[in-house]
Protein backbone atom coordinates (compact mmCIF):
# COMPACT_ATOMS: atom_id res chain seq x y z
CA UNK A 1 0.00 0.00 0.00
CA UNK A 2 1.38 3.32 -1.08
CA UNK A 3 1.55 5.73 1.76
CA UNK A 4 -1.06 8.64 1.70
CA UNK A 5 0.43 11.99 0.78
CA UNK A 6 1.30 14.72 3.87
CA UNK A 7 -0.76 17.73 3.32
CA UNK A 8 0.55 18.64 6.90
CA UNK A 9 1.75 22.18 7.84
CA UNK A 10 5.22 22.94 9.48
CA UNK A 11 8.47 24.40 9.00
CA UNK A 12 9.54 21.57 6.96
CA UNK A 13 6.89 21.80 4.13
CA UNK A 14 7.10 26.36 3.85
CA UNK A 15 11.33 25.06 3.42
CA UNK A 16 10.62 22.81 0.57
CA UNK A 17 7.71 25.24 -0.80
CA UNK A 18 9.90 28.11 -1.11
CA UNK A 19 13.35 25.88 -2.20
CA UNK A 20 11.21 24.83 -5.07
CA UNK A 21 9.83 28.43 -5.21
CA UNK A 22 13.23 29.75 -5.43
CA UNK A 23 14.86 27.02 -7.83
CA UNK A 24 12.22 27.51 -10.35
CA UNK A 25 13.18 28.78 -13.72
CA UNK A 26 9.51 29.78 -14.10
CA UNK A 27 6.11 29.45 -12.16
CA UNK A 28 2.84 28.29 -13.38
CA UNK A 29 0.16 30.09 -10.81
CA UNK A 30 -3.05 28.52 -10.78
CA UNK A 31 -5.99 30.24 -9.11
CA UNK A 32 -9.49 28.87 -7.68
CA UNK A 33 -12.37 30.49 -5.60
CA UNK A 34 -10.35 29.06 -2.38
CA UNK A 35 -7.62 32.12 -3.10
CA UNK A 36 -10.95 34.80 -2.87
CA UNK A 37 -12.07 33.08 0.11
CA UNK A 38 -8.97 33.20 1.65
CA UNK A 39 -8.47 36.90 0.52
CA UNK A 40 -11.76 37.80 2.13
CA UNK A 41 -13.55 38.64 -0.91
CA UNK A 42 -17.36 37.40 -0.88
CA UNK A 43 -17.72 34.30 -3.85
CA UNK A 44 -20.56 35.37 -6.85
CA UNK A 45 -23.58 34.14 -6.37
CA UNK A 46 -23.57 33.77 -9.91
CA UNK A 47 -26.55 30.80 -10.19
CA UNK A 48 -29.02 33.49 -8.78
CA UNK A 49 -32.64 33.94 -10.99
CA UNK A 50 -32.62 37.59 -11.64
CA UNK A 51 -35.78 39.30 -13.89
CA UNK A 52 -34.27 41.61 -16.58
CA UNK A 53 -34.66 44.72 -14.77
CA UNK A 54 -32.88 43.70 -11.69
CA UNK A 55 -30.13 41.83 -13.11
CA UNK A 56 -27.67 45.32 -13.30
CA UNK A 57 -29.24 46.83 -9.85
CA UNK A 58 -28.06 43.68 -8.31
CA UNK A 59 -24.69 42.90 -9.97
CA UNK A 60 -23.23 46.49 -10.68
CA UNK A 61 -22.19 46.69 -6.65
CA UNK A 62 -20.30 43.14 -7.20
CA UNK A 63 -18.77 44.58 -10.24
CA UNK A 64 -18.02 48.14 -8.34
CA UNK A 65 -16.47 46.07 -5.22
CA UNK A 66 -14.57 43.35 -6.91
CA UNK A 67 -13.73 44.69 -9.98
CA UNK A 68 -13.66 48.34 -10.21
CA UNK A 69 -12.37 48.31 -6.97
CA UNK A 70 -8.67 49.20 -6.56
CA UNK A 71 -7.97 48.77 -2.85
CA UNK A 72 -6.53 44.96 -3.41
CA UNK A 73 -6.50 42.41 -0.47
CA UNK A 74 -3.35 42.12 1.45
CA UNK A 75 -3.17 38.39 -0.10
CA UNK A 76 -3.06 39.25 -3.95
CA UNK A 77 -0.36 42.28 -2.84
CA UNK A 78 1.70 38.94 -0.92
CA UNK A 79 1.35 36.92 -3.86
CA UNK A 80 2.27 39.73 -6.25
CA UNK A 81 5.41 40.15 -3.81
CA UNK A 82 6.33 36.20 -4.10
CA UNK A 83 6.23 36.58 -8.08
CA UNK A 84 7.81 39.64 -7.91
CA UNK A 85 11.39 39.17 -10.01
CA UNK A 86 10.30 35.59 -11.46
CA UNK A 87 8.82 34.25 -15.18
CA UNK A 88 5.02 33.33 -14.13
CA UNK A 89 1.86 33.08 -15.72
CA UNK A 90 -1.11 32.71 -13.95
CA UNK A 91 -4.82 31.28 -14.83
CA UNK A 92 -7.81 32.61 -12.99
CA UNK A 93 -10.94 31.48 -12.61
CA UNK A 94 -12.15 34.24 -10.54
CA UNK A 95 -13.68 37.13 -13.00
CA UNK A 96 -12.99 40.15 -10.51
CA UNK A 97 -9.86 42.61 -10.97
CA UNK A 98 -7.60 42.11 -7.84
CA UNK A 99 -4.62 40.27 -9.69
CA UNK A 100 -4.68 43.54 -12.33
CA UNK A 101 -4.35 45.87 -9.63
CA UNK A 102 -1.92 43.92 -7.66
CA UNK A 103 1.51 44.89 -9.35
CA UNK A 104 1.56 42.21 -11.22
CA UNK A 105 1.96 42.13 -15.36
CA UNK A 106 -1.15 41.72 -17.50
CA UNK A 107 0.44 40.06 -19.80
CA UNK A 108 0.77 37.64 -17.79
CA UNK A 109 -2.49 37.07 -16.40
CA UNK A 110 -5.20 34.92 -17.84
CA UNK A 111 -8.91 35.61 -16.26
CA UNK A 112 -10.23 32.22 -18.44
CA UNK A 113 -13.50 32.65 -16.99
CA UNK A 114 -14.43 36.38 -17.90
CA UNK A 115 -14.16 39.72 -16.67
CA UNK A 116 -16.88 41.89 -14.22
CA UNK A 117 -15.67 45.03 -16.77
CA UNK A 118 -16.91 43.58 -19.74
CA UNK A 119 -20.30 42.72 -20.96
CA UNK A 120 -21.64 40.20 -23.67
CA UNK A 121 -24.92 39.44 -25.21
CA UNK A 122 -27.02 37.48 -23.95
CA UNK A 123 -27.22 35.25 -26.46
CA UNK A 124 -23.80 35.11 -27.53
CA UNK A 125 -25.30 35.66 -30.92
CA UNK A 126 -22.00 36.76 -32.19
CA UNK A 127 -19.58 36.21 -29.50
CA UNK A 128 -18.63 40.01 -29.08
CA UNK A 129 -18.07 41.63 -26.26
CA UNK A 130 -17.64 45.64 -24.60
CA UNK A 131 -16.05 47.36 -22.22
CA UNK A 132 -19.06 47.67 -19.07
CA UNK A 133 -18.20 51.20 -18.14
CA UNK A 134 -20.49 52.77 -20.50
CA UNK A 135 -23.67 50.88 -19.48
CA UNK A 136 -22.78 50.51 -15.94
CA UNK A 137 -23.05 54.43 -15.64
CA UNK A 138 -25.95 54.87 -17.49
CA UNK A 139 -27.53 52.10 -15.09
CA UNK A 140 -26.64 53.96 -12.54
CA UNK A 141 -28.27 57.37 -13.28
CA UNK A 142 -31.31 55.37 -14.69
CA UNK A 143 -32.20 52.34 -13.23
CA UNK A 144 -35.09 51.39 -15.77
CA UNK A 145 -32.65 51.28 -18.70
CA UNK A 146 -31.39 48.21 -19.93
CA UNK A 147 -28.52 47.41 -21.71
CA UNK A 148 -29.31 45.17 -24.93
CA UNK A 149 -27.35 43.63 -27.53
CA UNK A 150 -26.88 45.91 -30.79
CA UNK A 151 -26.73 42.93 -33.17
CA UNK A 152 -29.80 41.16 -31.79
CA UNK A 153 -31.93 43.28 -28.96
CA UNK A 154 -30.92 40.68 -26.36
CA UNK A 155 -30.26 41.65 -22.81
CA UNK A 156 -26.31 42.39 -22.33
CA UNK A 157 -25.08 40.33 -19.02
CA UNK A 158 -22.00 40.15 -17.87
CA UNK A 159 -19.15 38.48 -19.67
CA UNK A 160 -18.10 35.89 -17.21
CA UNK A 161 -18.80 32.09 -17.83
CA UNK A 162 -21.76 30.97 -16.21
CA UNK A 163 -21.89 28.25 -18.98
CA UNK A 164 -22.54 27.66 -22.80
CA UNK A 165 -23.29 31.35 -23.70
CA UNK A 166 -20.13 32.64 -22.49
CA UNK A 167 -18.28 35.05 -25.03
CA UNK A 168 -14.58 33.67 -24.84
CA UNK A 169 -13.36 36.17 -27.44
CA UNK A 170 -11.62 38.53 -25.43
CA UNK A 171 -9.47 35.58 -23.80
CA UNK A 172 -8.17 33.89 -27.05
CA UNK A 173 -4.81 35.81 -26.94
CA UNK A 174 -3.88 34.64 -23.17
CA UNK A 175 -5.29 31.23 -23.53
CA UNK A 176 -2.58 31.44 -26.50
CA UNK A 177 -0.20 32.85 -24.41
CA UNK A 178 -1.09 30.44 -21.37
CA UNK A 179 -0.28 27.26 -24.19
CA UNK A 180 2.99 29.03 -25.00
CA UNK A 181 4.11 29.07 -21.35
CA UNK A 182 3.45 25.67 -20.87
CA UNK A 183 5.23 24.94 -24.35
CA UNK A 184 8.28 26.84 -23.44
CA UNK A 185 9.09 25.51 -19.87
CA UNK A 186 9.61 22.01 -21.17
CA UNK A 187 13.30 22.06 -20.32
CA UNK A 188 13.16 24.01 -17.29
CA UNK A 189 12.47 23.80 -14.43
CA UNK A 190 8.91 24.70 -13.91
CA UNK A 191 6.72 25.12 -10.14
CA UNK A 192 3.24 24.38 -10.31
CA UNK A 193 1.88 26.45 -7.75
CA UNK A 194 -2.47 25.92 -7.48
CA UNK A 195 -4.16 27.82 -4.57
CA UNK A 196 -7.79 27.31 -3.47
CA UNK A 197 -8.52 25.52 -6.82
CA UNK A 198 -11.31 22.96 -6.21
CA UNK A 199 -13.77 21.01 -7.57
CA UNK A 200 -16.45 23.41 -8.92
CA UNK A 201 -14.57 23.46 -12.20
CA UNK A 202 -11.95 21.14 -12.06
CA UNK A 203 -11.45 20.40 -15.51
CA UNK A 204 -10.28 24.07 -16.26
CA UNK A 205 -7.40 24.54 -13.80
CA UNK A 206 -6.54 21.33 -11.25
CA UNK A 207 -6.80 18.25 -14.08
CA UNK A 208 -4.57 19.85 -16.79
CA UNK A 209 -2.35 20.71 -13.44
CA UNK A 210 -2.22 17.30 -12.55
CA UNK A 211 -1.78 16.15 -16.53
CA UNK A 212 1.18 18.65 -16.89
CA UNK A 213 2.83 17.41 -13.84
CA UNK A 214 2.49 14.11 -15.00
CA UNK A 215 4.52 14.48 -18.48
CA UNK A 216 6.94 17.39 -17.20
CA UNK A 217 10.40 16.22 -16.54
CA UNK A 218 11.18 18.67 -14.18
CA UNK A 219 7.57 19.90 -12.68
CA UNK A 220 7.19 20.29 -8.70
CA UNK A 221 3.19 20.95 -7.68
CA UNK A 222 2.81 23.25 -4.87
CA UNK A 223 -0.97 22.42 -3.80
CA UNK A 224 -2.34 24.71 -1.17
CA UNK A 225 -6.31 24.00 -0.54
CA UNK A 226 -7.88 23.07 3.14
CA UNK A 227 -10.59 20.98 1.22
CA UNK A 228 -8.69 19.39 -1.26
CA UNK A 229 -5.42 18.66 -0.94
CA UNK A 230 -4.46 15.57 -2.09
CA UNK A 231 -2.34 15.15 -5.78
CA UNK A 232 -2.91 12.19 -8.09
CA UNK A 233 -0.76 8.96 -6.43
CA UNK A 234 1.44 8.95 -9.76
CA UNK A 235 2.26 12.48 -8.84
CA UNK A 236 3.07 12.07 -5.29
CA UNK A 237 6.58 12.06 -5.78
CA UNK A 238 6.77 15.14 -7.86
CA UNK A 239 3.81 17.20 -5.36
CA UNK A 240 3.96 19.57 -1.86
CA UNK A 241 0.71 19.58 -0.82
CA UNK A 242 -0.90 20.95 2.08
CA UNK A 243 -4.24 21.55 3.58
CA UNK A 244 -3.19 25.10 5.21
CA UNK A 245 -5.07 28.39 4.69
CA UNK A 246 -3.78 30.53 1.75
CA UNK A 247 -3.74 33.56 4.28
CA UNK A 248 -1.26 31.27 6.08
CA UNK A 249 1.08 30.10 3.66
CA UNK A 250 1.84 33.36 1.35
CA UNK A 251 2.43 35.19 4.65
CA UNK A 252 5.27 32.70 5.66
CA UNK A 253 6.49 32.41 2.12
CA UNK A 254 7.17 35.88 2.26
CA UNK A 255 9.55 36.02 5.04
CA UNK A 256 11.75 33.51 3.61
CA UNK A 257 14.32 34.46 1.12
CA UNK A 258 12.40 33.99 -2.03
CA UNK A 259 15.50 34.74 -4.55
ZN1 LIG B 1 -26.83 39.54 -29.52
Amino acid sequence: MAKQTDTSWNEEKLEQIAKTLRQADQILVGIGGGFNAAAGVAELPLNKKLKENEYWPFWLPYIRKQRLNKEVPELYKQLAQILSGKDYFIIDSNPDGFLYYSGLEMARIYKAQGDMARVQCSKNCQNHSWIGKQYFDKVEADASFLPVCPHCGAPLVMNVYTGGKFCDEPYQEKNSAYFRFINGSARNKLAILELGVGYTMPELIRFPFEQIVMNHKQAKLIRVNTMHPLCVEENRHKAICTEASIAEVLPALLKKAMN
